[in-house]
C-alpha cells in the first residue's frame, strides 16, 4: 500500500474505505451508494439500502425438512449454514412530506457489523434528517428501529416528528410473546431490549393507529399482523401506478414456499395466511413490490406460478 494514498489511492485503500466511515476527520464516500430511485406516479421513493445481515439458514424455514431447505439453497445457489439478508428502508415523498419507512439496524450489534448504514446513506443521498416529518414503521425488531436509537440522531430529528405504528404493535411490545419464534440465542433479549428502549425514547412522538392510516397522498399505511401482531405494510399509489413496501410480509423464499415459516414471525401461521394473500393480491393487480429482506434494490414483480408464486425482478432503470 502506497505511503502516500491521499493523492493516490491503492485498491487496497479504497476497499478498506468501504468500511470506514470518516477518513481525516471527513465522511468517505462509499464505493456502492446503495440507494436506488424510482417514481411511483407523482410520489417519489428511494430504496436504501441499510446492510446485510448474517443469519443462519434456518431462518427461512424452521417448519421443514433440514434437507429439503439445504435442496432449496442448493438450488438457489446459496450457501447452506449463513445467509446474507439484505436490509432495506425507504424514504417517499408526497404531497410536501418526507417520509422514512423503517430505521434498519443501528449501531448497537457488534455482532452484525455489515448492518447499520440507514443514516450515513441518507446523509450521502442528500437527505437530512431534519427533513424527515414523518417515521412509518413496518413494526418494531431491532432491524426496523434501531437506527433511531443510534448517537446523536434524536438530536438532529424534528421536534414535531411524526412516528406512525400500529396500536397493536406498540401493545404487543408491553409483554411480546417469543413461543412461536425459531431465533439465534440471544436475538429475543436484543428484540425485548430494542423495542423497549425504542417505546421510552421516542413515546411522545408515537402516532398509532388501528388498521390503516393515510400518512400523506397516497402513502397508506395498512396494518396486516402476522409477523408481528402490529406488522403493517405501506401501500402507495398515484395516478395508475401502485407499489406495496411490504417489510417482513415477503422473504426471497416466500415466492416459491409462501408457507415455510421464517424464524422471527411471532404467529407464523396467521404470517404465513397474510403472505400469500398480500403475494395473490400483488400478482392479480400487477403492482411492485419492495420487501425489506429482498435483493436490494428489490423493486420486483409478482407471478402466479401453480399453486406458488415467482419472483420477477425489476428492471435496472438509470
Ligand atoms: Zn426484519
Amino acid at each position: 500500500m502506497s505511503s502516500d494514498n491521499t493523492s493516490h489511492p491503492s485498491v487496497k485503500y479504497c476497499v478498506d474505505s468501504v468500511n470506514a466511515k470518516y477518513i481525516h476527520g471527513r465522511p468517505e464516500p462509499e464505493l456502492v451508494p446503495s440507494r436506488y430511485a424510482l417514481k411511483v406516479g407523482a410520489i417519489d421513493v428511494l430504496v436504501v439500502s441499510d446492510g446485510v445481515l448474517s443469519l443462519p439458514g434456518a431462518m427461512l424455514g424452521h417448519n421443514v425438512d433440514p434437507s429439503v431447505r439445504a435442496a432449496w439453497l442448493e438450488d438457489m445457489f446459496l450457501p447452506p449454514d449463513v445467509l446474507e439478508w439484505a436490509l432495506n428502508v425507504v424514504v417517499v415523498r408526497s404531497g410536501g412530506r418526507t417520509i422514512l419507512i423503517d430505521a434498519g439496524m443501528g449501531a448497537e450489534f457488534p455482532d452484525l457489523p455489515r448492518a447499520g448504514r440507514t443514516v450515513q446513506r441518507l446523509e450521502a443521498a442528500g437527505i437530512d434528517l431534519a427533513s424527515v416529518t414523518d417515521v412509518v414503521l413496518t413494526h418494531m425488531h431491532m432491524d426496523h428501529v434501531g437506527g433511531l436509537l443510534v448517537d446523536g440522531v434524536r438530536e438532529r430529528l424534528r421536534p414535531d416528528l411524526r412516528i406512525h405504528v400500529a396500536a397493536a404493535e406498540t401493545k404487543f411490545w408491553e409483554s411480546p410473546d417469543f413461543s412461536h419464534v425459531s431465533m439465534p440465542p440471544g436475538f429475543p433479549d436484543a428484540l425485548r431490549r430494542t423495542a423497549k428502549r425504542f417505546l421510552h425514547e421516542y413515546q411522545s412522538q408515537l402516532r398509532t393507529f388501528e388498521e390503516k392510516h393515510e400518512v400523506a397522498p397516497g402513502v397508506l399505511v395498512t396494518r396486516t399482523g402476522g409477523h408481528t401482531p402490529g406488522h403493517s405494510v405501506v401501500r402507495l399509489a398515484s395516478g395508475s401506478d401502485r407499489l406495496t413496501f411490504a417489510g417482513d410480509a415477503v422473504f426471497q423464499v416466500g415466492f416459491e414456499h409462501p408457507d415455510w415459516y421464517n424464524g422471527f414471525e411471532h404467529d407464523p401461521e396467521e404470517a404465513a395466511r397474510v403472505r400469500i394473500s398480500l403475494l395473490r393480491e400483488l400478482a392479480a393487480n400487477r403492482e411492485s413490490l419492495v420487501a425489506t429482506h429482498l435483493s436490494f434494490p428489490s423493486v420486483c414483480h409478482v407471478a402466479v406460478d401453480g399453486d406458488v408464486f415467482r419472483w420477477v425482478p425489476g428492471p435496472w432503470e438509470y
